[in-house]
């Protein structure tokens, strides 16, 4: 893919849009947007001030009556018109993906931008069956039906592995379900995010009704849950900031949405097509160099099929391409940052002093050696108590551990504090039915690994979060339901008033 467009031009206005117009943040501190692929600095630009946030808020406040007062058909035309603007920038946005995450750009025009587009298809179509209970009458004298309303302004907190599809998470649902809403990408990777806003400005949303504020977590990120005039948090992260964030939304008893990090084991029985488990364990944990909440970290392998599997991910892991993420052959891109990537190689160095790195384990050299590349790692012998098995390194780190009976496997599978993703391996629909019930996660795969789609929900269990991305369950998240109760009888001393006045009733 040749350069699409001069990034810095293209922002040369600022990395904020707030009520419709890009301008620069007041926080008073800059932000590099970095390529990892190459460490240069590809836009410089001023990060967002609690002041922006207050503005953006506003902004959003002013937009809701009259966009919550949009008929479901106005609401789903806008964003038929927006899903239609995504497609015609469909190249812009996987080269600025690409460009800010290092991202392969097959897996950007293969997965993020199609992925995006079809999210705003489908809530173009979910605006318009938004349910409630029919009406009726549950007391003689009463009849009661249901509103489901949208809350005001959300306040929608994103991560940086794949900033377009979760901006697209946050904003379509709330939107479709009449919210106004401020998004706060990762700082580091806004580009996808502002995008996303112009093009739906140019299919006419109102202005208003998506603000996006590129601003760091600790200030603009705190501001926007603890503002006063925000109905909602929606938060997409790691579990320490989750924590955070649910403590400091019970200030003004919000409502929120996390969808946290994820550990999700991989289950594979004795009986499973070894050459499938191979190739999705492979896929599973390369997806996104390893940066996907449910990608496949902790591969549990009945011990018949043990050997064969560990030597099967190590060959295959062996052929996986690193390079230039715009070069169409590449397989694996780099880590979003040197940062992240030295925190990995920090996780693999200690594990060696418990476990084998069967493969992988280092940064390549030579022309890949200026971005923050790490070779695909497979380790073997590790504790199931060890940091590796346990912790959350998003990178593209297997795990592979032995089992030997059904119910060591599983209870492997459940043994961290995560539960957003996992699957299950096996011929036997009676094994992988089991697995399915007892495994604890917001998602179990049979015979794959990593597939969504956008009629079905995304979210965790236990220390992953709760709450639904995607499908129409979001909208549980983004309405509350009002119970609306009519008379019937019309007479002013109603029967229950005897509860007070007794026989004077
Ligand atoms: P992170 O938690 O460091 O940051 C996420 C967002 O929170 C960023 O926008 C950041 O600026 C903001 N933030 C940081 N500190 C904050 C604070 N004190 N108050 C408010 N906002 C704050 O996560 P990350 O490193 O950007 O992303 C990786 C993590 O995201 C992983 O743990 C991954 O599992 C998780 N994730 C989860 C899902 C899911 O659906 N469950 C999807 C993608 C990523």
């Amino acid at each position: 893919m040749d350069q699409r467009f001069d990034v810095t031009e293209r922002f040369a206005e600022g990395a904020q849009f707030i009520a419709g117009s890009l301008r620069t943040g007041t926080s008073g501190r800059g932000q590099d947007v970095v390529d990892p692929a190459t460490g240069d600095t590809v836009l410089r630009y001023d990060l967002a001030g609690t002041g922006d946030v207050d503005d953006a808020v506003a902004a959003a406040a002013r937009a809701f009556p009259d966009w919550a007062r949009a008929t479901p058909a106005e609401r789903s035309d806008t964003l038929h018109r927006f899903a239609a603007a995504l497609a015609e920038d469909a190249e812009d946005l996987a080269y600025a993906e690409s460009l800010n995450c290092g991202k392969p750009v097959k897996l950007s025009t293969g997965f993020d931008v199609p992925g995006t587009i079809d999210n705003a298809a489908f809530f173009a179509g979910a605006a318009r069956h938004l349910e409630g209970r029919a009406a009726g009458e549950y007391s003689g004298d009463h009849t009661s039906m249901i509103r489901r309303e949208p809350l005001g302004v959300v306040g929608s907190i994103a991560p940086w592995n794949y900033p377009l599809q979760m901006a697209a998470w946050k904003v379509l649902p709330a939107v479709a379900a009449g919210n106004t809403i401020v998004l706060k990408p990762a700082e580091i990777t806004p580009l996808t995010s502002l995008l996303f806003a112009r093009a739906a400005q140019r299919a006419g949303l109102p202005d208003g009704v998506l603000n996006i504020v590129s601003g760091a977590g600790r200030d603009a990120g705190e501001h926007l849950v603890g503002h006063p005039d925000v109905a909602m948090t929606s938060f997409t992260g790691s579990t320490a900031v989750g924590k955070r964030v649910a403590e400091l939304a019970t200030g003004t008893v919000k409502r929120i949405h996390l969808e946290l990090g994820g550990k999700a084991p991989f289950v594979v029985f004795d009986d499973a097509d070894l050459e499938a488990a191979v190739h999705g364990a492979v896929a599973g944990a390369l997806i996104n160099t390893g940066q996907d909440c449910t990608a496949a970290t902790r591969a549990y392998v009945q011990r018949p099929l043990y050997d064969a599997f560990v030597s099967g991910v190590a060959d295959l892991m062996a052929t996986v391409r690193l390079g230039d993420p715009f070069d169409p052959a590449t397989d694996l891109g780099p880590l979003i940052s040197h940062a992240q990537r030295d925190r990995v190689a920090g996780f693999v160095e200690r594990a060696r002093g418990y476990a084998t790195v069967v493969t992988g384990g280092e940064a390549p050299g030579g022309d890949l050696a200026k971005g923050a590349y790490y070779r695909p790692t497979l380790i073997a012998g590790a504790a199931q108590d060890s940091e590796i098995v346990q912790a959350e390194i998003f990178g593209p780190v297997l795990a592979v551990l032995p089992f030997d009976s059904d119910d060591e496997g599983l209870a492997l599978a459940n043994d961290t504090p995560y539960g957003l993703a996992a699957s299950a391996w096996s011929r036997d629909v009676y094994r992988t039915g089991r697995a399915v019930r007892e495994i604890n996660a917001g998602c179990v795969w049979v015979n794959d690994h990593i597939p969504i789609i956008s009629e079905m929900p995304h979210g965790g269990a236990k220390a992953s979060g709760f709450g639904k991305d995607m499908s129409a369950y979001s909208f549980e998240e983004y309405t509350q339901v009002k119970h609306v109760m009519y008379d019937n009888t019309g007479v002013a001393r109603k029967d229950w008033h005897r509860t007070v006045f007794g026989d004077r009733g």
